[in-house]
């Protein structure tokens, strides 16, 4: 159910942002760390955007690495699999610095004057 969430917070984020446009584009940036995979956000959105302004639209992701800091020195590294040791200080205090990104970074609407012809939900 990790996507169906989402892609819930998505809908509800988007459609307030459409303010009663068509949305045709959604482009989203996800940390690595949420392991989202793009084809089931994908069909749970189309689920929970059916009837809304979401409905059709089409979703993209902007992948966000998962970059880890060493909260001694700073350092900063990009991971594939989640390993919090410094590979200066080693282990230590280190914090995720990237990778747990969940953002709508933008939506493309149809023009205005087609708008009109939608009615907001
Ligand atoms: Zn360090």
């Amino acid at each position: 159910m990790h996507e169906f969430d989402l892609s819930s917070a998505v809908v509800t984020t988007v459609t307030k942002h459409a303010a009663g446009r068509q949305v045709q584009h959604v482009t989203l940036r996800i940390g690595r760390l949420r392991q989202v995979v793009l084809r089931t956000l994908e069909f749970y959105f189309a689920i929970v955007g059916k009837d809304t302004v979401c409905e059709g639209a089409t979703l993209e992701i902007i992948d966000v690495p998962a970059v880890l800091r060493c909260n001694t020195c700073k350092n900063e590294w990009e991971i594939e699999i989640p390993a919090f040791i410094c590979g200066t200080c080693g282990p230590g205090a280190v914090e995720v610095a990237t990778g747990e990104e969940f953002m709508v970074e933008s939506i493309e609407v149809e023009d205005e004057e087609n708008a009109a012809c939608t009615a907001p939900r």
